[in-house]
């Protein structure tokens, strides 16, 4: 399959086992509470965790790890379950995703990007960008899961980049799931049930680049001007989606689920792929 790792690179991964090319995901997850809530959303994460092949180690790229100047990879044997935020009820802070990290994979995936200096972590953990999504789509929390933070002082095409090195790991079982908004603009929330035209603009925008094959597209969404800096004040969310598509070859097909604008400005689109 296409890769921009080289040869010599690629022998980083030759002690993990060969598997058929893994599908890859980018989940919208919006609010945290959609880890105990049963809705749409949450439904169809839990379907997709039955549709994939079970994974050797789950590989998130989450919108809340970000390491501005640096790029690093979560190493430790146990990560520990983050409640990055505030004012939900407690419930939600009693959550836990017991899930094992997965070192190995970890360093051989270190091992395989050039094109960062990627640094072995052993403090953060799993954040709810992460957690949120996989307590639904694998709540058996039996699969190892690692994380992948996002050099926030960088611009996205060098995130597409990095993720295309990443592509290679689809053949050792790895599910990569990058795990954002499409569109996410926190100061806007509405609860009308009318959604922003901005939003369903850049929304519709991006799933036809998306089905289109327009990478380049996508990472060049700021040429939006005002409706991308509408969509995202910040874009950290929508990088997640351009590690996704890093990954994919003219092989894959692709599939949209959660394809819902909740709350005016917070687009649940999500994708699948997998090779035809
Ligand atoms: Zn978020």
């Amino acid at each position: 399959m296409k890769t921009n790792a080289s040869p010599e690179h690629l022998k980083a991964l030759k002690e993990l086992p060969d598997t058929d090319t893994m599908p890859f995901m980018f989940v919208g997850h919006g609010s945290p509470m959609n880890a105990i809530t049963d809705n749409e959303f949450s439904r169809n994460w839990a379907a997709m965790g039955q549709r994939v092949p079970r994974p050797n180690a789950v590989l998130c790229v989450s919108a809340h790890w970000l390491t501005p100047g640096s790029t690093q990879v979560t190493a430790m044997d146990m990560p520990r379950t983050i409640h990055d935020f505030g004012g939900f009820p407690r419930k939600l802070f009693e959550v836990q995703y017991p899930a094992p990290g997965a070192p190995d994979y970890a360093r051989k995936t270190i091992e395989l990007i050039r094109k960062a200096e990627v640094v072995a972590d052993y403090e953060w953990g799993l954040d709810h960008g992460t957690w949120s999504v996989l307590v639904k789509m694998f709540p058996d929390a039996g699969v190892p899961v690692y994380q992948l933070s996002i050099d926030y002082a960088r611009e996205p095409r060098y995130h597409y980049e990095l993720a295309r090195e990443l592509s290679a790991l689809r053949n050792k079982g790895v599910l990569v799931v990058g795990s954002g908004n499409v569109v996410h603009n926190l100061m806007a929330l509405k609860m009308d049930g009318t959604r922003y035209d901005w939003a369903v603009e850049f929304d519709e925008t991006m799933k036809a680049l998306i089905d289109g094959g327009d990478d380049r597209g996508v990472v060049d969404f700021l040429g939006m001007g005002t409706v991308a800096r509408l969509a995202h004040p910040t874009h950290d969310h929508f990088l997640p989606l351009i590690y996704a598509l890093g990954l994919r070859t003219d092989r894959d097909r692709v599939e949209h689920f959660n394809d819902d604008i909740v709350a005016g400005s917070i687009s649940m689109r999500s994708i699948i792929a997998r090779p035809e």
